[in-house]
Parts: C-alpha cells; sequence; structure tokens
C-alpha cells in the first residue's frame, strides 16, 4: 500500500514538474532549485547574490521552509521579490508548490527564478521541480564528506557552491579530497569556492548565472 501511494505521489510530481517546465520556458525563465543541509547559508548567498546582480537580471525567489517566514523577508530586504512556502512539516518542496507559488511572482518581469528548498540533502533529491539547474550548497564547516555521504543528490548537481571558504583554515575541510570526490562524482559539476560573508568568489558565481539567464532568453526568443 505504502509503495502504491509512494509512486502515485512521484508520479502526479512528475506531471506538475512537467508543465512548471512549459511555463517557465514560456516566459524564458532560467530556474534554479538550491539544495543544502540546514545552516549552509543560502539565504545568505542569495541576498549577496541579489544585490550583486541587481539591475542586471530580475531575481524571484520562492523559499521554501518548515515553518517561518524570516528567510523570505531577508531576501526581500535586499531587492528580489520573494514568495514563502511553508511546508507546513514535509522535508522537501514538491513540483504542485512550486507552481502554487510562482503564481504569486511576476514572472513575465522576471529573469530568473531561485527556489531554495527545504534543508535537507535527501528527498529533495527525489523530486523535480520543473528547474533547468540543481544547485548544491555546502558549508567548509559542514566537513568534506558529504559528497560522498549523499551521493544521489551530488551525481544531479549542475553546480556546486561551497560557502564559507573564508573559514576553511579553521577547519578539517580537505579541499583537494572534495573536488576529488566531485570529479568522480559528477565531472561536469561547476564547483564554486564561496564566502557570502566576505564576498569572495560571488563574483564569478555570478556570472554563471548571468549565463544562464542568456541562454534561456535566447532559446524563448528562439534564436
Ligand atoms: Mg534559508
Ligand atoms: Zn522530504
Amino acid at each position: 500500500m505504502r509503495v502504491v501511494l509512494r509512486s502515485k505521489v512521484l508520479q502526479s510530481n512528475e506531471q506538475a514538474a512537467v508543465a512548471n517546465r512549459e511555463l517557465f520556458g514560456k516566459h524564458g525563465l532560467a530556474v534554479i532549485n538550491m539544495m543544502s543541509s540546514p545552516g549552509s547559508g543560502k539565504t545568505t548567498i542569495l541576498e549577496q547574490t541579489a544585490r550583486t546582480l541587481q539591475g542586471e537580471v530580475k531575481i524571484g525567489v520562492i523559499e521554501g521552509d518548515i515553518q517561518s517566514t524570516l528567510d523570505a523577508e531577508r531576501i526581500a530586504s535586499s531587492g528580489a521579490e520573494a514568495v514563502q512556502i511553508n511546508t507546513e512539516g514535509a522535508c522537501h518542496l514538491d513540483a504542485s508548490m512550486v507552481a502554487a507559488a510562482v503564481q504569486e511572482l511576476p514572472m513575465s518581469e522576471l529573469d530568473l527564478i531561485v527556489v531554495e528548498n527545504v534543508g535537507n540533502l535527501v528527498c529533495p533529491a527525489e523530486f523535480d521541480l520543473g528547474e533547468d539547474a540543481r544547485v548544491i550548497v555546502l558549508s567548509v564547516t559542514e566537513g568534506n564528506d558529504k559528497p560522498l555521504k549523499y551521493p544521489v543528490m551530488f551525481r544531479q548537481a549542475t553546480a556546486i557552491v561551497v560557502n564559507k571558504v573564508d573559514l576553511i583554515e579553521h577547519t578539517d575541510f580537505d579541499r583537494a579530497a572534495l573536488e576529488q570526490d566531485i570529479k568522480d562524482l559528477n565531472p561536469r559539476a561547476q564547483l564554486f569556492w564561496v564566502s557570502a560573508r566576505t564576498g569572495e568568489g560571488i563574483g564569478e558565481w555570478c556570472e554563471w548565472l548571468k549565463r544562464r539567464v542568456a541562454i534561456r532568453r535566447g532559446s524563448a526568443a528562439g534564436v
């Protein structure tokens, strides 16, 4: 019984994801599904990103949290459009939650939507939201063994952002080991080393986002 219910749920998620992808394609929107464990700094990275890209890329952020609107308030004050999804206990977002949330965003005015998933490196991997890229944020204070512990998630990543790099000397984080593990698991993933606190590496990350936005705009225009 449980298995049947579960596969049913995933199937309808798939249908909702297809509809989302079609909608995003129609608007020429780049859409990123951002995932991490709690406390890795996704919201701080997004605040920095919104400030850096202000005037160049119009960003909408969908904040997924189990509870509270704290992160959405922070994002809104950095200049991006923000909408909050409270999952009321669920540990991941699904495509229909995202479908409802995007209705609250001015899609035709935006270039990029970032979905900040619930902090969790396990089940969000199973839910396609209709995104065109998956980004994993990992902070150096969590240690460098995350890719080996959560290979499913890391194998699917389009990009991996390692945050809090300003603290690396105070940790046992092994940069070379992480680079090797990523190379073995997912050699095509883009790897960024950033500090959302000091701004280090944020420029490079934002350039990558700008390239994705340009590609999506081009394909929506039929170029
Ligand atoms: Mg957050
Ligand atoms: Zn979950």
